[in-house]
Formats: C-alpha cells, sequence, structure tokens
C-alpha cells in the first residue's frame, strides 16, 4: 500500500520500502514506503493548505463527516479486522472489538460537535468577554503498533473535531488499517490533506513530524524513552504535547472479593492483546486469605487459553507483534528461571516445534512467589506474562501497587466501599477500576501520571487539548 497525503496515495521520494509481515507466519503480507523528511515536508504543506477551509466549517459539520465515516468502518469492519490481525496478530474478534471502537470514537465525536460551547464572562461596568475555542493548525500524531486502530481514533476524532489538520505515522510493523481508514475517512468528504499519513521509521519520519516548525501539536503513544526523546525535540519549538507513555497497572483483589469475577478480570485484563496493552494488568496483588484458592484457579484458567492464528476460530491468544518484542519477553522469563526471582506455574516457553513455530507466538505464562526487584515486577512487561503476589493487608498491596515509576491504571477487587475510597485516594494513576480492569470507552478520559505521560485523551478533555481558548473583550 501507499502512503496518504494530500488526498492522494503516494509512492514516497525514496522509492524505499518497508515489509510488512504477518506475526502468525512470518509470511510477507504488503509492504509500504519508507518515508522521509522531504516527504513529511509534503504532508505538512497539503495540511497547512487545507486548514484555513476546515477550520471555517462549524463543528456539526466536521461532526458529519465523522459520523459519515463510522458508517461506512462499521459497514467494512469485517475486513479490516481481518486486516488488523493479519498485520497486528490479534485474534480477529479482538480485531473486531478495535475497529468498532473506532467507530464508536467518532460517533462520540460526533454526537458533542451538536454541543460546541464558550463562556461570556460578566465583569460588571468594566465590561464583558466572550471566550471561544479555536483550532490549533496542523498537528502530529504517532501511534504504536499494539492497538493501531483505536490510538488512530483517539487523535484522528478530537483533532479534526476541532478542526486541525493532521500529519499521521503509523507503526513500521502495522501501517495497513491505518491506511485504509484514512481512505475511509478522505471517502466520507474529508478534503484533501486534512489527514495525511506519513510510513516510516520513527528515526526520520517520527522525528521529522515531532521537529517541524508548522506542526503545533503532537501526540505519541509507545514507549517511555522514545516519549522522553521526543519531548527533548519537540521543546524546540514549544509544541503542546500528549504523551500516552505505557504503564505497570497493579490488580488489588481483597479477600472480599468475588474470586471468579477476579480470576476472569486477571485473564482479560492480563492476556487481551498477548498482553500487549498499555493499561494491561502487570501486576497482580493477592490477599492472603484467598490467595492459594485464587491462584489455582487462575492458573487452571490460564492452561485453558488457546493460542493461535488469530484468523482462526476459537484462538484465545494470537502472536506477539513482532520477533523482537518476543526475544523481550522471552529474555525477562529466562533472567527471572535463572535467577530464581519467582516460580513459573504455567507457560514461559515459544511454541517452538510445534505448526505455529514460524510465528511469534508465547505461551501465557504465570509467574508467583516473585521477587521485588525482578525486572517481571519493575519493568512494563509488554507480553503474556503475569507475575503474582501475595499481600497480608491493603496497606501493603497500596505501597506495593505505588512502587513504580509509572501510574497509567490500577484496579481493586472488592465489595468494600472504604477499601474502594482508600485505593481512589492514596493509588497514584489516572483511572482507578473496581472490579473491572481496562476497559477505556471514549467519553472517558484516558492517561497517567508520573512517567506514564501527559495529558489527556478522549472525552471532552481531548477535544480541549487540540484547541486552545480565544477572548473578545468588550469594554462599555
Ligand atoms: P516505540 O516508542 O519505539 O514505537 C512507538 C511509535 O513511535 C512507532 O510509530 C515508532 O515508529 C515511533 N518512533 C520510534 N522512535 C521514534 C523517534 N525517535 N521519534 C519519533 N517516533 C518514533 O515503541 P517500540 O515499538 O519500540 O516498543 C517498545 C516498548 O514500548 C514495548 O515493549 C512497550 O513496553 C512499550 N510500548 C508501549 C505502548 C503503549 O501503548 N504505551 C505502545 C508500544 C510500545 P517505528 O514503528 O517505525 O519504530
Amino acid at each position: 500500500m501507499l502512503m496518504r497525503i494530500g488526498g492522494k496515495d503516494v509512492e514516497g521520494i525514496d522509492e524505499c520500502w518497508i515489509e510488512v509481515k504477518n506475526p502468525a507466519t512470518g509470511e510477507l503480507v504488503d509492504r509500504v514506503p519508507d518515508g522521509t523528511n522531504e516527504d513529511v515536508s509534503c504532508a505538512v504543506d497539503a495540511a497547512e493548505a487545507a486548514f484555513g477551509a476546515w477550520a471555517k466549517k462549524s463543528m456539526r459539520e466536521r461532526g458529519m463527516i465523522l459520523f459519515h465515516a463510522a458508517r461506512i468502518v462499521r459497514d467494512q469492519h469485517k475486513d479490516l479486522a481481518r486486516l488488523l490481525t493479519i498485520e497486528q496478530g490479534k485474534p480477529i474478534y479482538e480485531s473486531i472489538d478495535e475497529v468498532r471502537g473506532f467507530a464508536n470514537i467518532l460517533e462520540f465525536y460526533a454526537g458533542i460537535s451538536a454541543h460546541s460551547s464558550g463562556e461570556a464572562i460578566r465583569l460588571g461596568p468594566a465590561g464583558d468577554c466572550m471566550v471561544v475555542r479555536e483550532p490549533l493548525g496542523v498537528c502530529g500524531a504517532i501511534i504504536p503498533w499494539n492497538m493501531p486502530v483505536l490510538i488512530m481514533g483517539w487523535k484522528v476524532g478530537p483533532a479534526l473535531l476541532a478542526g486541525n489538520t493532521l500529519v499521521l505515522k503509523p507503526a513500521s510493523t502495522t501501517p495497513l488499517t491505518t491506511l485504509k481508514l484514512a481512505g475511509i475517512l478522505d471517502s466520507a468528504g474529508l478534503l484533501p490533506g486534512i489527514l495525511n499519513i506519513v510510513t516510516g521509521s520513527g528515526k526520520s519520519v517520527g522525528e521529522a513530524i515531532v521537529t517541524h516548525p508548522a506542526i503545533r501539536k503532537l501526540s505519541f503513544t509507545g514507549d517511555c524513552t522514545t516519549g522522553n526523546k521526543i519531548r527533548e525535540l519537540a521543546s524546540g519549538h514549544l509544541k503542546d504535547l500528549t504523551l500516552e507513555l505505557g504503564g505497570s497497572d497493579p490488580m488489588i483483589v481483597m479477600d472480599d472479593a468475588d474470586i471468579d469475577r477476579a480470576v476472569e478480570g486477571a485473564v482479560r485484563g492480563r492476556f487481551y492483546n498477548a498482553g500487549q496493552t498499555c493499561t494491561a494488568v502487570k501486576r497482580l496483588y493477592v490477599h492472603e486469605k484467598i490467595s492459594t484458592r485464587f491462584i489455582k484457579k487462575l492458573k487452571d484458567r490460564i492452561d485453558a487459553l488457546t493460542v493461535g492464528n488469530g484468523l482462526g476460530s476459537k484462538i484465545d491468544i494470537g502472536p506477539m507483534n513482532s520477533a523482537g518484542q518476543r526475544e523481550k519477553i522471552s529474555q525477562m522469563v529466562e533472567e527471572t528461571r535463572e535467577n530464581k526471582e519467582g516460580t513459573i506455574l504455567t507457560g514461559g516457553y515459544t511454541l517452538k516445534g510445534t505448526a505455529y513455530e514460524r510465528g511469534y507466538f508465547y505461551r501465557p505464562t504465570l509467574v508467583s512467589t516473585i521477587s521485588l526487584d525482578s525486572r517481571l515486577v519493575t519493568s512494563e512487561i509488554f507480553g503474556p506474562v503475569l507475575p503474582v503476589m501475595t499481600v497480608p493487608d491493603l496497606d501493603t498491596a497500596i505501597l506495593e501497587a505505588n512502587n513504580t515509576r509509572y501510574g497509567l491504571g490500577a484496579s481493586v477487587w472488592t465489595k468494600d466501599l472504604a477499601t474502594t475510597k482508600r485505593v481512589f485516594d492514596e493509588v497514584k494513576a489516572g483511572i482507578i477500576w473496581v472490579n473491572r480492569h481496562l476497559t477505556v470507552p471514549p467519553e472517558v478520559p484516558f492517561g497517567g501520571m508520573n512517567e506514564s505521560g501527559i495529558g489527556r485523551e478522549n472525552g471532552q478533555h481531548a477535544l480541549d487539548s487540540y484547541s486552545r481558548t480565544k477572548t473578545l473583550f468588550l469594554g462599555w
């Protein structure tokens, strides 16, 4: 497939290509241009040229185009989901969820377009003020490979509704569904240049977007180290930044929890998308009174999970997205095994020697009695590995939950209101779920504290972040 710049499919100036492989088989799926600085400049020029007319439209008109695009996405959701599974690996039902999630986001922003509002301030004899919101101009977006469709929606929906134009770079392993969706948005009525997709590496295309002086705001989702680098590179031009940099979410299960429900929550919370989710359950703390029963049920449930090609039926877990990601996870587990830092209760191996050996599969893994210094506890584990720790009380659980540089999400599983209140007040995270984990509908603000990032995606909060206030002061 080709890049999309100025409403056209474009080959790129260099005629170099990136191969996109199916993570379930290692086979070549397609190739996309390996873009350059010049391609980013062309995309920014197209976005600048399109900005004036797009910004002048009413929010309601822009919303109608998003709404129309959502309908086309729903009509084509099966084909889009299939493509997503082929390039990303996740089971087809998860891809369908994600594609529908993209449509939900566009519909949410289309819905609030009818409520665009400002502010009026009465100052008394000195005058009155009218405060309105206006778009920022050309914005940049850099998205990762774990949830390329959903995260594209989180950026495209509010940025376009607010009246901005956009230059977006997908991850090199998952550009295809993004390109298809951009074509759909164009066909729904975007003028050429409003949404531009430049494919290529983070080093060239990513950094060219970050440093381009005409890009006023940048929204990035990905690794902490990359996010910090982006922050430094962008500081020269005083750009607005939204950084969503992952997390190490704790899940706390208290002794009054509904055990079966919490086991299901842990399985979905950790192993959805083969564990490659920023808000996945990455550390599980279980009250000692129920830990033996809980861990046994959890292990049995994990043993029953089916791993295989996401296009197959009855597959719970697909491959990881790349050989590199699997290697990272595999090394962490091996290190834990060799250093005797934990007990591997199940999993802890690839599918070598099976029909799946050419794919990047990793068997879902549960590790107990784990040392708190193990990398499985201290790092963001971006794969299907779950460390479980036993805690004597809520105080210890909260202390351990906060023992991280991240602060994206956390959950507590309990029936007790006082426990809920303490976790909500004391655990440092942008979202606290109770008897749930992972779900983030479009109306709910999403983002972290500490090293999990800056700013919020979703909801009115994201829309505000893609605009600035302008005040008319009427002096009587
Ligand atoms: P990256 O942060 O490298 O990649 C995310 C996106 O940023 C991709 O589009 C990538 O492009 C781009 N990028 C990479 N380097 C730069 C740069 N210097 N300037 C601008 N853009 C850049 O993450 P990885 O893919 O390397 O994953 C590493 C780890 O990050 C994972 O193991 C996981 O822990 C974490 N992660 C967290 C995510 C989250 O949702 N919070 C999502 C993805 C990863 P390209 O694909 O071309 O390299």
